[in-house]
């Protein structure tokens, strides 16, 4: 080995689902919203004057902080905005977890945790979720280096009451908690509430999901005026643009929709509903998913191989081979005619 390599920061990568570049397929893999952003996002975008381009983006995003602040009633020092909330909870991870204790996240979750974390150096500690997949709150308590957490949970769907929530929060007063709400708006009670009452609480969003704009990478933090300064000072200090001119200007738009955004996200949650019924009718089970996708499981056919049967029919779906849910595929609600032509398959395909 040469001796540069020795000095390598060398990571295991955290591995996105597939984005296959077919003209036909049914794609069911990476939860992203199946209906267009807000007419306001595709008006703006044709209307995108390039010339601006060739200056740099505004670095403290305030158009976009702006908006996302009034649509919550929130004071704009209370928003952090970054490159979809992949960045923000890295920027997250990389300012207040520097603790020597673990920090502390379930054992199935969103598997970004631990390659920040491994990347980071920062010391952590899994904590198994009970035999239906729910989070034990009790399991939280205890000297920490600072707890993250998606609500509802990934890949498993499952939310937890905003009560348990809380509670974990006042066990934790000394460490920061980060509740990332990625799901949050297909069914579920946010947290933000709370961080009028908590100063150690950090909400994150996305426009990923409920606002179709996984393209665009826009997510945010929401919490304490201290918190979001700190994690500006660190973005300052690593990349003051990180937001294209492009994102500033059409998540204003996509904010701004509150109809168009009702209407998608109830659409999403119809089929997703439907879809849960039709997949119990075929041996399928699950925990409740609040999310806009379902973590089933079959009675009879083995998950790797429904992945495989789905692929070749070019119906994309998300398997993790992964202890504990190697057995469970991750379907993502795609629209009615999508979810009819899945039905439809696996039906066929388990007769
Ligand atoms: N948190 C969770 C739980 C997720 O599933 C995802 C999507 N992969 C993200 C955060 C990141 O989403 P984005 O960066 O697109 O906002």
């Amino acid at each position: 080995m040469s001796s540069w390599e020795s000095y390598v920061r060398k990571v295991v990568p955290y591995v996105p689902g597939e984005q296959p570049q077919e003209q036909h397929m049914i794609k069911l893999n990476t939860n992203e919203n199946p209906y267009p952003p807000a007419p306001g996002v595709i008006r703006a975008l044709k209307e995108f004057d390039t010339d601006r381009l060739r200056l740099y983006p505004e670095p403290t995003c305030k158009v976009l902080v702006d908006a996302i602040a009034e649509y919550y009633g929130l004071k704009s020092s209370q928003v952090f905005v970054g490159v979809g909330s992949d960045d923000v909870l890295a920027m997250i991870f990389m300012t207040f977890f520097n603790s020597k204790t673990p920090v502390w996240f379930p054992d199935i979750t969103y598997s970004f945790y631990d390659v920040w974390a491994d990347m980071l150096r920062i010391p952590y500690e899994v904590k198994p979720l009970d035999e239906n997949f729910q989070i034990v709150k009790e399991d939280y308590y205890g000297e920490n280096g600072g707890v993250v957490f998606p609500n509802p949970n990934a890949p498993t769907g499952i939310l937890m009451p905003l009560s348990e929530i809380e509670d974990i929060i006042q066990h934790n007063r000394n460490v920061i908690v980060v509740v990332d709400e990625a799901y949050i708006d297909f069914g579920g009670e946010s947290a933000l509430p709370l961080i009028e009452k908590y100063d150690n609480l950090l909400v994150v969003q996305t426009f990923s999901k409920s606002r179709s704009m996984a393209g665009m990478r826009i997510g945010y933090a929401m919490g304490n005026e201290k918190l979001i300064k700190y994690i500006n000072d660190v973005k300052y200090s690593f990349n003051s643009y990180t937001m294209n001119q492009t994102a500033l200007a059409l998540g204003v738009e996509a904010i701004k929709d509150k109809a168009y955004f009702e209407e998608t996200r109830q659409r999403v949650i119809a089929t997703r509903e439907w879809t849960k019924q039709e997949l119990t009718k075929l041996g399928f089970s699950f925990g409740d998913s609040m999310s806009n996708f379902i973590f089933a499981t079959h009675e009879r056919v083995s998950a790797k191989e429904l992945f495989e049967a789905l692929k070749k029919e070019h119906i994309f779906v998300r398997y993790f081979s992964k202890e504990r849910i190697s057995n469970y595929l991750r379907i993502s609600i795609g629209t009615k005619e999508e979810m009819e032509e899945l039905i439809r398959f696996l039906k066929n395909y388990l007769q």
